[in-house]
C-alpha cells in the first residue's frame, strides 16, 4: 500500500480531495446487473457498495511539480454531504504549496477533475496555482463549449472558462509532450477528448488513467461503463485496448477514483483474469 511510486526520474504522488466514500454499484454502473458484481465482491465494501474518492496526482521530475487534475474543489458540496475539498491542505501536508506547481494537466473536463482550477475572492478570480499553465484536452474543450452542452455544464463557467481570460490556458492535442517524459495519451469515450497522462522514463512506463476506468472490475470487464461515460461504446473500446497495453507492457497505473493507498498498481494476470496488484 503506497501513496507514491517512482518511474525512472518521475515521482508519482497520489492525493485525495474528497473521500473515501461509497455508492451503490447500480448508481455508478447503471447498465451492469447487480448479480454480475458477485465475482467482484472483493472490490466492494461490506455493504456491497463501491468505494470511491475524488482524487488527483502530483508528479515531480527535474525539480518541477505537475498536478494531474484538481479534484471537486472547495465546496461545500451537497452531493458529498456538504463537505469541502481538501486538495490544497493535502498537498501542503506533503510539502507542496500552490505556488510550487508549474503545470496543471487536466485529463478531462468533468467537474470533479477541475474543481480547484481557480479561486474566487468576492469578484476577484485568480488561478489557484498562480505559477502554473493549465493544459486542457482539445476534444473536451470543443465538446463542452458546444451550444447544447455548455448550458448543462456549470463547472465550465465556474472552473474552466475563466482560465482563458486569466491567460493561463493551453489547449492541447493528444500526444502533446509537456516534458520529454510526460505526454498526453488520447483515451476517448468517457469524454470525447479524454487524455490519460503517459510517463516514460528510464525504460519504465506509467499511466495516470483519468476516468478511463473507475474500479478494479473494469480491468477484466472492459465493457462495463459508468453512467458518466459520454460515448459508451467508444469508452469500452478504449478501455479494452488500454488494459491489453497496460498488462502487456507492465505499466505502473494510477487511478484517481480508486481509494488512496490502493490506487497505484499494476494490471497483472491471475488465474486467467486481469487483476490489480497494488504497489
Ligand atoms: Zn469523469
Amino acid at each position: 500500500m503506497s501513496e507514491r511510486a517512482r518511474v525512472g526520474n518521475v515521482e508519482i504522488m497520489a492525493f485525495v480531495d474528497i473521500g473515501p466514500n461509497s455508492r451503490q454499484t447500480s448508481q455508478v454502473f447503471p447498465d451492469v446487473p447487480t448479480e454480475k458484481w458477485n465475482e467482484y465482491k472483493h472490490t466492494l465494501n461490506e455493504d456491497g457498495d463501491l468505494p470511491f474518492q475524488m482524487g488527483f496526482f502530483a508528479l515531480r521530475v527535474d525539480g518541477k511539480t505537475i498536478i494531474v487534475d484538481t479534484g471537486l474543489g472547495k465546496g461545500p458540496h451537497e452531493a458529498m454531504g456538504g463537505i469541502s475539498g481538501q486538495a490544497l491542505n493535502n498537498l501542503e501536508k506533503s510539502g507542496i504549496a500552490a505556488t510550487d506547481v508549474d503545470s496543471v494537466l487536466i485529463t478531462h473536463l468533468h467537474g470533479d477533475h477541475v474543481g480547484w482550477n481557480i479561486t474566487r475572492d468576492g469578484d476577484e478570480i485568480r488561478p489557484t496555482f498562480p505559477n502554473a499553465k493549465y493544459f486542457v484536452p482539445k476534444g473536451d474543450w470543443e465538446h463542452f463549449n458546444q451550444a447544447d452542452v455548455l448550458p448543462n455544464s456549470p463547472h465550465m463557467p465556474a472552473s474552466v472558462l475563466p482560465l482563458q481570460d486569466l491567460g493561463v490556458l493551453e489547449i492541447v492535442d493528444d500526444n502533446f509532450s509537456l516534458t520529454p517524459e510526460i505526454t498526453t495519451l488520447g483515451t476517448p469515450g468517457h469524454t470525447p477528448g479524454h487524455q490519460s497522462t503517459l510517463i516514460t522514463s528510464g525504460g519504465e512506463k506509467a499511466l495516470i488513467a483519468g476516468d478511463a476506468f473507475h474500479t478494479v472490475a473494469q480491468l477484466q470487464e472492459t465493457d462495463w461503463n459508468v453512467g458518466f461515460d459520454v460515448d459508451k461504446p467508444l469508452a469500452a473500446k478504449t478501455r479494452g485496448a488500454l488494459m491489453d497495453r497496460l498488462e502487456s507492457e507492465g505499466f505502473t497505473v494510477a487511478a484517481g477514483h480508486m481509494v488512496l493507498g490502493s490506487n497505484i498498481g499494476k494490471v497483472i494476470r491471475l488465474d486467467g483474469k486481469r487483476s490489480w496488484q497494488v504497489l
